[in-house]
């Protein structure tokens, strides 16, 4: 069944149509079927959208309201977001393809996003500095940054819409958000929320199409202060060149190549089990997901033929599969390019032990779905191992010893999350130090709060999400220096009459 919602673009507080009525069909990625029809933007509808969103921050319609009224309507949005919790599931499952179970975790992780900066935008975020002087009042305050272009992509697609649009709002700033082209239903639901929570005219504005006809002018256009952008990194460096025409403030996270490594002396059945999930969860396409297994070589074959088996186990499945354990890949180009990735693996000299292949079992030949895949005798010079493949690939590297593991886990341009799993507590927290990733699990894989920050190291982005620092990048510092007994600054001697000429 398929949701008609060609009025799909929200700007100055209206639902309107393309500018030339342009639409799109999205499609399952599990079975082909059509799932909505939306507007797709112009180049115009971009630039209005951007107009109403600077002109509803300069009126400071939104950003003079305080704090706790900031919060109180970031918790409402949470309120609608519970309402409509199942609804919003089954769109997000549509468009994304995958199982609504999953679905219903990411909506309930988005209300925890909201409710969480609900709660942050309540503490104090003013503060003052002690000067040595009565006749000084010096105060540190924090305003809104300004006009966010907020660009999210196709893997959790309302979860990372949360991660931008909640803390925006309770900064006080105003937005244009662009889902991607392939997952826009969840975020036209949103949209509708935010509207239905009384937030003022021109502060959230929703774009629909594609990136480089429509989110490609939000990262140019000079009245917009900050991107935040969600992505793959050749489409993040394009964003961060053009922003800095206009220097803009950039807030990137661009995935990861994370090394998940498991010592001879951890805890097997878990450390396998959760490697497992690592990789093959939504099909691999996570930023965090554990594509990167770094095995001590006195445990490799036995930890990689239970991975082995385990992959060969898992069944793949639609949105409404209760026996499906994980679903499709977001596109045909999608699954084309793992398979390539796959291809250049072989070339390269790795070894195929299970998967590397679009599946053949109906009803899954209608959809994207390629089979959980390993990849063992990977060496760092691989392609495989460098590259993000945004599926369910793993690739398996041996070390042995402690510091060979670590160089191998930093042996990566990316810096996203990692993993280490040991009995060994000193060397568990040894490893954790030494790696250069934002996001360090011992025993443990992919857990995430809303209070924690995430974001990633060298290419995998700059700023954090979440926490109190994925406020931060929302708010601009201001000094303000108050001299409540004005006296002259006695610097320069005064001039005496007739000394200038
Ligand atoms: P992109 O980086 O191309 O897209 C992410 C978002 O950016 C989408 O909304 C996209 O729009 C938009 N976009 C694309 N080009 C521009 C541009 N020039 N200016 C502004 N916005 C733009 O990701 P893809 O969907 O193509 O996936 C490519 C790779 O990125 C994946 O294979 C994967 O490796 C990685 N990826 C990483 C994610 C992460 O969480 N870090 C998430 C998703 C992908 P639209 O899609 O509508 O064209």
């Amino acid at each position: 069944m398929s949701a008609q919602s060609v009025n799909s673009l929200f700007i100055d507080g209206q639902w309107r149509s393309a500018s030339n009525n342009s639409i799109r069909e999205i499609r399952s990625p599990h079975d082909g079927s059509l799932v909505a029809i939306v507007s797709e933007a112009t180049p115009q509808d971009a630039a209005d959208a951007i107009a109403s969103a600077r002109v509803s921050f300069d009126s400071a319609v939104f950003s003079s309201w305080s704090w706790e009224e900031r919060s109180a309507l970031v918790a409402r949005i949470a309120d609608l977001l519970e309402r409509d919790a199942e609804k919003i599931a089954l769109l997000e499952s549509g468009d994304t393809g995958k199982r609504l179970v999953e679905a219903r975790y990411d909506v309930a992780d988005v209300i925890s996003v909201f409710r969480y900066y609900a709660g942050l935008g309540l503490t104090e975020h003013d503060r003052v500095v002690h000067v040595d002087d009565e006749r000084i009042k010096s105060q540190i305050v924090s305003e809104p940054v300004g006009v966010c272009a907020l660009i999210g992509p196709w893997n959790y697609p309302l979860l990372q819409a949360s991660w931008k649009v909640a803390p925006a709002l309770v900064a006080g700033c105003s937005f244009i958000l662009k889902p991607s082209e392939l997952t826009p239903s969840s975020a036209i639901a949103l949209i509708k929320l935010i509207d239905e929570a009384g937030t003022p005219k021109g502060v959230a504005n929703l774009i629909l199409g594609a990136g480089a006809n429509v989110g490609a002018p939000l990262t140019s256009d000079k009245r917009v202060d900050l991107v935040s952008f969600t992505g793959g990194l050749a489409t993040g460096k394009a964003i961060m060149a053009t922003a800095a025409e206009t220097v803009k403030k950039v807030a990137l996270e661009l995935g990861g190549k994370n090394p998940n490594i498991i010592f001879a002396d951890a805890d097997l059945d878990a450390a396998i089990d959760n490697a497992v999930t690592a990789v093959f969860l939504h099909s691999g396409q996570v930023c965090s997901a554990g594509t990167r297994l770094l095995v001590e070589r006195s445990i490799h074959d036995l930890v990689v033929e239970k991975i082995v088996v385990r992959a060969r186990a898992i069944r793949m499945g639609g949105p409404s599969d209760q026996s499906a354990e994980t679903g499709p890949l977001i596109s045909q180009g999608h699954m084309e390019k793992v398979s390539k990735y796959v291809e250049r693996a072989l070339a390269e000299g790795a070894q195929l032990l299970t998967g590397g292949k679009r599946s053949t079992l109906p009803p899954l030949t209608k959809g994207w779905y390629f089979e959980p895949t390993v990849l063992d005798h990977c060496v760092t010079t691989m392609s495989c191992v460098q590259d993000e493949s945004f599926g369910p690939v793993l690739t398996v590297e041996v070390f042995d010893s402690e510091a060979e593991a670590i160089a191998l886990g930093n042996d990566t341009i990316y810096g996203l999350a990692g993993a280490v799993w040991t009995n060994d507590t000193d060397k568990a927290k040894r490893v954790a130090k030494a790696l250069h990733h934002g996001t360090i699990w011992i025993n443990d894989f992919g857990p995430y709060k809303a209070q924690a920050e995430w974001g990633g190291f060298k290419a995998s982005g700059i700023g954090r999400e979440l926490g109190p620092n994925g406020l931060q990048e929302y708010l601009e510092i201001k000094h303000v220096w108050t001299n409540t007994s004005p006296a002259r600054s006695g610097w320069f001697a005064d001039a005496q009459q007739g000394d200038s000429k």
